[in-house]
C-alpha cells in the first residue's frame, strides 16, 4: 500500500484512479472483476479470472497514474494523497481544485461527500468534511493565525448549464463576467464558518437540497455538476479558493442519441463540460496562455482557478470493477490519462 514516502513533492495536476469494491447487489448478480490494481501507481483492465463464455474479448489494458487506490483504500487514504496536499496551497494565496471524475455509481459521492446511500448518513469521512478539518488546523499555525484569515463556505449545482445554489433553496443564479474577466456567480450565498462541525451541517444542508423534490435522486444528482468551496478571505479580499467537485456521471454521452430532447441536450451538456474541463487542466498543466474555460458553465465558473501561477489540481477517477462496466470504465480511465 502507499505510504508517506510515495507522496510526489509539488506538482500542479496530480491524477489518480480509485476503483470500489463489487457491492452486495452485483456479487448477487455474479458480476466478475475486471480490475486489478498490482501496484501504487497501476491499473489493469482485464478478462475476469473465473473462466467463463465471454461474449467478447476483452484485450489487457494497463495504465499509469500518479497514484492507484485499490477497494480496500478508505476515503481517508485517498484524501491523503490528493486533497491534504492542495489545503496548503490556499493558506499561501493559490487556487486549488479537486474533482471526482467517473460513471455514475463509481464512487464520486462516496469519496467527496460521504456516504449517503444508507440509513445513517455521514458526510464526515468524506473529502470535502476532510479538506475542511484540515483548513481549521491549518489556519491556528502561527504562520497563517496572524494573517486573521476568515473561511467561507458555498455549495451550488451546476444542471443543464444552469447554477443552483444548494445553501439557499435551490435559487437559480446567474454567472457574470466583468470587464477585468472577473466571473461572478451574482447573489451565491458564501456562509462564514467557524469549526468543522459547522461545514459539516452545511454538507448536509446542500446534499439534501441537491436530492430533494426529484422523482429519482440519484438520476438527478447523477447529471449535475456538484461544487464545494472553500474560501480564505482576508479583510474582505479573497486570500485562496478550494473548490471541490462531485462531477456528473461520465456516462451520459450515451444519452445523445435518446428520443427524449431534454435528455438528449443534458447528455450533450455534460459531454461538452467534460472536454472543456480536460482542455482547461491540460492548459493549466501546460502554462498556455488561452484556457478555453468559456466552453461551458462549469469552466466558466471555475475559471480563476485555471489561471495563475498558484493554481493546482487534483483528479480523482473513480471506477467500478465489474465487467458489466468496463465500457464506461476503459472511457474513464482514457479521459482522465489525457488530463495531464
Ligand atoms: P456516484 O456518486 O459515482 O454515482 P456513489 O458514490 O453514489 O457513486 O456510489 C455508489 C454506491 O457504491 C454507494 O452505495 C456507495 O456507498 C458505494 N461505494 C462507492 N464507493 C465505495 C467504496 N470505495 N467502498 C465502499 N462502497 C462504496
Ligand atoms: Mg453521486
Amino acid at each position: 500500500p502507499l505510504t508517506s514516502n510515495d507522496l510526489i513533492e509539488e506538482h500542479r495536476i496530480c491524477v489518480c484512479v480509485r476503483a470500489r469494491p463489487l457491492n452486495k447487489k452485483e456479487l448477487t448478480m455474479k458480476e466478475l472483476d475486471v480490475i486489478t490494481i498490482p501496484s501504487k501507481d497501476v491499473v489493469m483492465v482485464h478478462e475476469p479470472k473465473q473462466k467463463v463464455d465471454l461474449t467478447r474479448y476483452l484485450e489487457n489494458q494497463t495504465f499509469r497514474f500518479d497514484y492507484t487506490f485499490d477497494e480496500s483504500s478508505t476515503n481517508e487514504m485517498v484524501y491523503r494523497f490528493t486533497a491534504q496536499p492542495l489545503v496548503e496551497t490556499i493558506f499561501e494565496r493559490g487556487m486549488a481544485t479537486c474533482f471526482a471524475y467517473g460513471q455514475t455509481g463509481s464512487g464520486k459521492t462516496h469519496t467527496m461527500g460521504g456516504d449517503f446511500s444508507g440509513k445513517n448518513q455521514d458526510c464526515s469521512k468524506g473529502i470535502y468534511a476532510l479538506s475542511a478539518r484540515d483548513v481549521f488546523l491549518m489556519i491556528k499555525k502561527p504562520n497563517y493565525k496572524k494573517l486573521d484569515l476568515q473561511i467561507f463556505a458555498t455549495f451550488f449545482e451546476i444542471y443543464s448549464g444552469k447554477v443552483f445554489d444548494l445553501l439557499n433553496r435551490k435559487t437559480k443564479l446567474r454567472v457574470l463576467e466583468d470587464g477585468k474577466q472577473q466571473v461572478q456567480v451574482v447573489g451565491l450565498h458564501e456562509r462564514e464558518v467557524k469549526c468543522t462541525d459547522e461545514v459539516l451541517k452545511l454538507i448536509e444542508i446542500g446534499n439534501s437540497c441537491r436530492t430533494s423534490g426529484q422523482t429519482s435522486a440519484n438520476a438527478h444528482s447523477s447529471r449535475s455538476h456538484a461544487v464545494f468551496q472553500i474560501i480564505l478571505r482576508r479583510r474582505g479580499k479573497m486570500h485562496g479558493k478550494f473548490s471541490l467537485i462531485d462531477l456528473a456521471g461520465n456516462e451520459r454521452g450515451a444519452d445523445t442519441s435518446s428520443a427524449d430532447r431534454q435528455t438528449r441536450l443534458e447528455g450533450a451538456e455534460i459531454n461538452k463540460s467534460l472536454l472543456a474541463l480536460k482542455e482547461c487542466i491540460r492548459a493549466l498543466g501546460r502554462n498556455k496562455p488561452h484556457t478555453p474555460f468559456r466552453a461551458s458553465k462549469l469552466t466558466q465558473v471555475l475559471r480563476d482557478s485555471f489561471i495563475g501561477e498558484n493554481s493546482r489540481t487534483c483528479m480523482i477517477a473513480t471506477i467500478s470493477p465489474g465487467m458489466a462496466s468496463c465500457e464506461n470504465t476503459l472511457n474513464t480511465l482514457r479521459y482522465a490519462n489525457r488530463v495531464k
